[in-house]
């Protein structure tokens, strides 16, 4: 396990990036690319594009910056704060959580409450609140004091950063999907700095919320060849039988032959697991055929861009904490450096 790539992973899950605020995350990730890429920009959406200039073919990888999310929609006049939900978070996991408000006079932190257990009727006891029941109570005693707090409709959350290393190289902490990815991109372009063929490492804006981001960076680059590089669903947990079992950790990457927004390019897909039993890492598929991904736009831009996904497998992804195994992220690094390196001619 390698350290500098443990931290690094760190610094980027406990960093705040809501959908369409991913401003935090942007930074780390410039600060890193400027160090290792010919140029560096960002688009009018708000994707960095880190660029390494050379030949033909053009290789875009891309990590998605933004995790779940919640948006403040009220604030009521006890300064009790309801919200929806900005990406795919079931209302099962957000009861009795902590999360943390960005706002301009700082950070806040929350408590998401729902009506106390011992005041609900036998019936309701059976089910985990929904949305419209909870609410976030920052402490605030009215309106007011959440306004002086900085609080104002529009204001997001995200669940409270908490990175840890757990030994035995897991790791547990907020937003592995997809920082996890975004520590690959950057840990690849530091790879492939000697690399005859051109290569675009774009970090996206709003996957969470459709895939916005990815639409608009890969009109603008054209690439030849799309890899999106993702955190997704391990189910090696009890309870979830094996032919169900989308991803195991610790069994190396996950090669997805098809999700729900993408049929990974033959071509592509052939490529990746040549180049993986030429590298003799392990590697896995992805068993089910949920979830979508960036990939799922970069494949159909102009006129289609032969494209792949190789994930993070991590456990409880879009919940307040997943767990991974670091040594799949690194599998996944050496994987997609060693693909990117057989491009050249
Ligand atoms: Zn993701």
């Amino acid at each position: 396990m390698t350290q500098a790539i443990v931290n690094l992973l760190k610094k980027l899950s406990n960093a705040y990036g809501p959908p369409g605020y991913e401003e935090e995350v942007r930074q780390i990730i410039i600060s890193e690319m400027e160090k290792i890429a010919d140029e560096v920009y960002v688009d009018n959406l708000g994707n960095v594009i880190a660029e390494h200039k050379g030949s033909d073919p053009k290789i875009m990888i891309a990590a998605h910056m933004d995790e779940v999310a919640l948006l403040i929609t009220h604030i009521d006049k006890n300064g009790f704060l309801r919200f929806h939900t900005l990406g795919g978070i079931d209302p099962r996991v957000l009861y009795s959580q902590e999360v943390m408000i960005k706002t301009e006079e700082g950070n806040i932190y929350g408590y998401i409450g729902a009506k106390p257990p011992h005041l609900l009727k036998p019936e309701e006891l059976k089910k985990a609140p929904s949305i419209e029941q909870l609410f976030i109570d920052i402490g605030a005693s009215s309106k007011e004091e959440a306004e002086k707090q900085g609080i104002s409709i529009g204001s997001t959350a995200v669940f409270s950063p908490r990175f840890k290393e757990l030994g035995n190289n897991k790791v547990m902490g907020k937003a592995f999907d997809d920082r996890a990815g975004c520590t690959a991109l950057i840990e690849i372009m530091k790879n492939i700095k000697d690399t005859s063929c051109t290569v675009y490492a774009v970090a996206t804006v709003q996957e969470e919320v459709g895939l916005r981001g990815a639409r608009t960076a890969t009109w603008q680059i054209e690439p030849d060849i799309g890899i999106a590089i993702e955190g997704t669903t391990a189910s090696d947990t009890p309870g979830t039988p094996e032919h169900l079992t989308s991803t195991k950790m610790g069994q190396g990457p996950a090669i997805t032959i098809a999700d729900r927004s993408v049929i990974a390019h033959p071509k592509i897909l052939r490529k990746l697991i040549e180049t993986a039993k030429e590298i003799n890492i392990p590697f896995q598929f992805k068993r089910t055929v949920s979830g979508g991904t960036d990939a799922g736009v970069i494949h159909l831009t102009k006129r289609g861009i032969p494209s792949g996904v190789v994930s993070i497998p991590c456990r409880y992804i879009h919940s307040p904490l997943s767990l991974l195994n670091i040594n799949d992220l690194e599998n996944t690094i050496k994987l997609i450096t060693a693909f990117i390196q057989k491009e050249e001619k």
